[in-house]
């Protein structure tokens, strides 16, 4: 049965891809050379479209890199030399940390369960750290952190790189990103694109940072350290050759959501959030996985499954809806369904009928 995918990323892709595919083949976009006339207007153009998008300041460099993941591992490398400091709270949170850790950088973490958010007031960073790292949306748990709550623990520790994963909130969520260093995603969530591209948005601290640890004597590794990255985004180029269709169709899409409007698509987002967590409020077996209102996450909905998870998952599927299971050792216990953009209201509802 043709499926809807309902699943937290890679998800149900952007109802225009196929016109955005054809326009690339049609104007040559998947041919053209990476140091061409053509790709620098491109990449130019993508970095415009996604600074509007999303409010970025003027001075804030694009990186494309392959994927969130990589961003992790190139933030570490590039403004950590030995201390970072994590909120973990489920599997990606967890991951950036033991990126840390393998870099041989000696982080530390507040670490709270699955399923809490932090007391970001409340919690001290230690003087000597360098990086605090933060996972805005936990895809894993369905968490979501209050941004004013990580603005005023930035305010509190000046002088600390505050890097904020954003992947599955982007471009929902309203970052100022005036009062953050970074800020990195990949596209195959709240974008609908395929997989395959990651972007960080850096202030020029965080490169300057890796001019300092380059000049230590640090490993701040090779082609996508930020003196190699920043040097060639200022000419609209990268040190390699990039995934040139996804920066070409992340473009696209973000001129799209712009002229449908951006703030329509947020109000449209919380709408369904609020119908899903009323719902699931009511619900005599399927609750919101994640208790505290203050921390549910509008994009990525964790449902708990009390008869397990693959039962449901089984008959939503012969339904013609895919959903996530939970994350990991949550697997059984959970289902997770995306709230981005391509999942309609209608849609939304059909779903959770069945539930
Ligand atoms: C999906 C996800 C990632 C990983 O993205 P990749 O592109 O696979 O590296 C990281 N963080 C969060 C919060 C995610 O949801």
């Amino acid at each position: 049965m043709k499926q809807l995918y309902f699943t937290v990323g890679p998800t149900q892709v952007h109802p225009k891809l196929q016109d955005f595919v054809k326009d690339a083949f049609d104007n040559d976009i998947i041919s053209i050379g990476h140091r061409s006339k053509k790709f620098d207007e491109l990449n130019k153009h993508t970095v415009e479209a996604l600074k509007s998008l999303l409010g970025v300041p003027k001075d804030f460099y694009v990186f494309f890199v392959a994927s969130a993941t990589e961003a992790m591992e190139r933030l570490i490398e590039n403004c950590v030399e030995k201390n970072s400091y994590h909120f973990v709270n489920g599997a990606f949170s967890k991951k950036f940390f033991s990126i840390a850790q393998s870099l041989k950088r000696n982080p530390a973490k507040s670490e709270v369960a699955a399923g809490q958010g932090f007391d970001f007031a409340g919690t001290n960073i230690p003087k000597d750290c360098e990086l605090v790292a933060l996972t805005h949306n936990e895809t894993s748990t369905g968490v979501q952190s209050p941004l004013d709550q990580i603005y005023s623990l930035k305010l509190k520790n000046p002088g600390k790189l505050f890097v904020l994963d954003i992947v599955s909130t982007v471009p929902i969520c309203q970052i100022d990103f005036s009062r953050i260093d970074c800020a990195f995603f990949s596209v195959q969530k709240a974008f609908g694109l395929p997989a395959g591209l990651g972007v960080m948005v850096a202030s020029e601290s965080c490169v300057q940072k890796s001019f300092v640890l380059q000049d230590r004597g640090v490993n701040i590794g090779s082609y996508h350290n930020f003196p190699s990255l920043s040097s060639y985004a200022r000419k609209h180029q990268t040190p390699a050759t990039p995934n040139v269709l996804g920066i070409y169709l992340l473009g696209r899409v973000c001129s799209h959501y712009s002229e449908y409007g951006i703030q329509k698509i947020r109000q449209e987002t919380e709408e369904k959030a609020q119908f899903i967590y009323d719902y699931l409020d009511k619900h005599p077996k399927y609750k919101a996985f994640v208790e505290k209102k203050e921390w549910r996450s509008p994009t990525t909905v964790v449902i708990g499954t009390p008869d397990g998870s693959a039962e449901l998952i089984k008959k939503l599927t012969a339904n013609g809806y895919t959903v996530s299971s939970g994350y990991d050792e949550l697997k059984e216990r959970h289902i997770r369904i995306a709230n981005f953009p391509m999942q309609s209201m209608a849609n939304l509802k059909k779903l959770l009928k069945l539930l």
